[in-house]
């Protein structure tokens, strides 16, 4: 029998830590990992904890307090869920203490942290004092689900009313948002389609298969995967398992919840996602801890949920950079910590996509994991794909920015009574403003890169830090008032098609269109029913719409996407223009898509007009292979930033070298690579220069156990923030 229980503690000014105490006799029978206990610390009193380990020893210096009570004897997570956040640690080289903290919602026990998150959220919302007076009102709404709420709703409109003069209605309509599921109460149920001829062919052949390696279906967009990942699940639960299924994002889960819902009734559903509610969130952690859940549907952070008993994890659209967290700490990747939890559970493992990302497609490959499926769901065409050569349609197209055959296309279709999609990847007005008498561009004061006209505000606006000035008057260089906008962003393209087409309903979507989080979803609902004829919009429009109705799909720059110096930039900018290409002909018709672009023989753009993914990867992989970048390597790069250039080039200079010295005290200099130090693509962001080493790891986990140890060893400076990031997404 243990004498120590180890327990995890959020303090206020300590953050999460954990400490030992004792285990008093009576609670030695049913003490478990998970539980959630009460300790006393210091002059804090009585706080709330989570049993997170056990040991027969301490230190002799140090006398452990009695643990008080256990609060709950049903514990939140298991020893495994433990092993799971573990090897997360590990892998990306970070804190366990920093993982759990993200992991596991410790606010759920603590009744103070609940109201103070509360408090927070008001505050950023930019509410005055009068406002945190309603807090009480509000702390209410935070119990309730939709159905109690509209009840609720109606009874007191006095209290709407209040909460609507203090400006606090926002917020209680942002809690309808994070407790999607209750709109879907009404969904009627539907039965399973058949599957059809390849779709019955990739689900045999999955059911045949052995493996706990990641299963990849590629299947053109509409192909009918959807529909195998359902009949998956079907067998999945028959058979007593549950199912854990991502989407890259909120929109996207909420979308699929809800096709879930029709399928399998809303009862053995949950949602989770960043932005449910603290009360939401410690619901559905109770029912997946009581397995009541069977089919968890949510956006990277559902990979942590603790649900129990999984025999199958499916993601969708894989090769999505949204599964991977970039900032705070874990930089963790969902699918990669999805292939462990399946290890764990001895789970299957699907990875879905229309343009997979290229390291999936190639272990997949090699695993003989890879599934095709080459023609849509009942053979519907694939749009017809054509590349405008802006080099010869400039001079006639209007403004210089929509060319004629886009125009006459946007016509045929408004016309014909069906929709469009105009998709340009730059939000703003312009997307540089630049002196044309001496070529200054004008640059944020805290980041080295271009300010962003914005017409809604008439401000310029830094997109990476938000800082925002007016317009100056004068060319801070040469002086001169020859300052132009250039460049086409999202705002621009909207006012020349509300120029060109005044008397059709035109939307903009972008992540500066949608004030409040709701937005999204209403824009595509509104789109979904015909509504709107031209939605313009970010990248943001070319994910997940299903909407029989479009048939033109124009973009406006193709190359925009491609010519960030990044490795991914083919394969980001490729993704893009054939997931985009995806929304057209999804119904009866038959569409057309059309590329504006200067750079037409570009062979990512022409693989995708081709819609042509094999050739675009067979192209692709030999530059990765030349160049070893993934999926021939393995990145981890570290950042050092700080105010001073000069410091920051130093403390990155000097890391290099104790990398490199300590490479070769372990005689690993074949298997790990310390390149740089180098200045980053961004050189400087809010106002922080910075520099990067990569080190190209060929010993796998070895590797990471490796830089680990190094972190251990180093102290820096106080001014120089360093930032280590595992498979990184980008190196810009
Ligand atoms: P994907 O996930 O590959 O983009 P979906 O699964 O969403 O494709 O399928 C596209 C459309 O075709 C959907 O509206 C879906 O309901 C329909 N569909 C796919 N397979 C079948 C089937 N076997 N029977 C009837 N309809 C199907
Ligand atoms: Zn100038
Ligand atoms: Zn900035």
């Amino acid at each position: 029998m243990n004498k120590y229980a180890l327990v995890l503690v959020n303090i206020k000014g300590l953050g999460v830590k954990t400490f030992s105490y004792l285990i008093p006799e009576e609670m030695k029978p049913v003490i478990q990992i998970g539980q959630a206990v009460s300790v006393a610390f210091g002059r804090q009193g009585l706080i709330n904890a989570f049993v997170v380990g056990f040991s027969d020893y301490l230190p002799p210096e140090i006398k452990a307090k009695k643990i008080s009570k256990i609060l709950d004897e049903k514990p939140l997570f298991s020893l495994e869920y433990l092993k799971l956040l573990e090897w997360v640690a590990n892998y990306y080289c970070c804190d366990f203490i920093t993982v759990l903290n993200m992991a596991i919602p410790l606010k759920l026990i603590d009744k103070n942290a609940k109201t103070e998150a509360l408090v927070e959220f008001i505050k950023k919302d930019g509410a005055t004092k009068r406002q945190l007076e309603v807090l009480d009102l509000l702390e209410k709404f935070k119990k309730v689900n939709l159905t109690e709420f509209e009840k609720h709703a109606k009874t007191t409109r006095a209290t709407i009313k209040k909460l609507e003069s203090l400006g606090c209605l926002k917020i209680v309509e942002d809690e309808l948002y994070r407790n999607p599921l209750s709109i879907f109460s009404d969904v009627k149920k539907e039965e399973l389609y058949a599957l059809q001829g390849e779709q019955q062919k990739v689900y045999e052949g999955i059911k045949k298969l052995k493996t706990n390696n990641p299963i990849l279906i590629h299947g053109v967009t509409a192909s009918g995967k959807t529909e195998v990942y359902f009949k998956l699940i079907k067998d999945t639960i028959d058979s007593g398992k549950n199912v854990l299924f991502l989407a890259p994002e909120i929109a996207l889960a909420s979308q699929l919840t809800k096709r879930l819902a029709r399928k399998f009734g809303i009862n053995d559903i949950a949602i989770w996602h960043s932005s449910i509610s603290e009360g939401e969130r410690y619901d559905v952690w109770q029912k997946l801890y009581r397995n009541e859940i069977k089919i968890l549907a949510g956006a990277r952070s559902a990979v942590f949920a603790p649900l129990k008993n999984i025999g199958l994890i499916i993601i969708d659209e894989e090769h999505e950079s949204a599964y991977k967290q970039t900032s705070p700490a874990p930089r963790y990747d969902a699918r990669l910590v999805a292939e462990k939890l399946a290890e764990f559970h001895n789970a299957k493992l699907i990875l879905g996509s229309a343009t997979p990302d290229i390291t999936s497609y190639y272990r997949a490959q090699n695993s003989k994991t890879l599934f095709e499926m080459k023609h849509r769901y009942n053979n519907a065409p694939l749009a017809k794909t054509y590349v405008i050569n802006m080099q010869t349609h400039m001079q006639a197209a209007y403004r210089g920015v929509i060319s004629k055959p886009l125009q006459n296309e946007i016509k045929a279709t408004l016309e014909k009574g069906q929709q469009i999609i105009i998709l340009i990847n730059r939000r703003g007005f312009s997307t540089y403003t630049q002196c044309q008498s001496c070529g200054t561009v004008i640059e944020c004061p805290n980041c080295a890169i271009p300010m962003i006209w914005h017409s809604a505000d008439s401000r310029l606006r830094c997109h990476y830090c938000n800082q925002t000035m007016s317009f100056p008057e004068e060319c801070p260089t040469c002086g001169s008032d020859a300052l132009h906008n250039s460049g086409t962003g999202t705002q621009k393209i909207e006012m020349f098609l509300k120029e060109l087409f005044p008397d059709v309903n035109i939307v903009r979507i972008d992540s500066d269109s949608l004030i409040r989080k709701n937005e999204h979803i209403k824009i595509l609902n509104s789109f979904q029913k015909g509504e709107i004829d031209i939605l313009v919009g970010t990248q943001m429009i070319a994910k997940g719409l299903d909407n029989p109705n479009v048939t033109l799909v124009g973009v406006i720059s193709a190359d925009a996407s491609f010519n960030l110096p990044d490795f991914r930039a083919s394969e980001r900018g490729f993704q893009l223009l054939t997931q985009v290409a995806g929304r057209v002909g999804r119904g009866e018709f038959t569409g057309n898509v059309l590329f504006q672009t200067y750079n037409p023989d570009f062979y990512a753009l022409q693989t995708a007009r081709e819609q042509n993914y094999k050739q675009f990867f067979d192209t692709e992989i030999v530059a990765r292979e030349e160049f070893e970048y993934p999926p021939f390597s393995k990145i981890i790069r570290f950042i050092l930033s700080c105010e001073n250039q000069f410091r920051a080039e130093k403390a990155s200079q000097e890391i290099a070298l104790r990398l490199n010295t300590m490479v070769d005290k372990f005689g690993i200099s074949e298997k790990l690579e310390v390149l740089g130090p180098t200045m980053c693509v961004f050189e400087r962001l809010n106002g922080q220069y910075r520099f990067q080493i990569l080190v190209k790891n060929r010993m796998e986990e070895k590797g990471h156990d490796f830089i680990s140890r190094f972190l251990h060893q180093i102290v820096l400076p106080k001014d120089i923030k360093l930032t280590v990031d595992v498979d990184p997404i980008d190196i810009l």
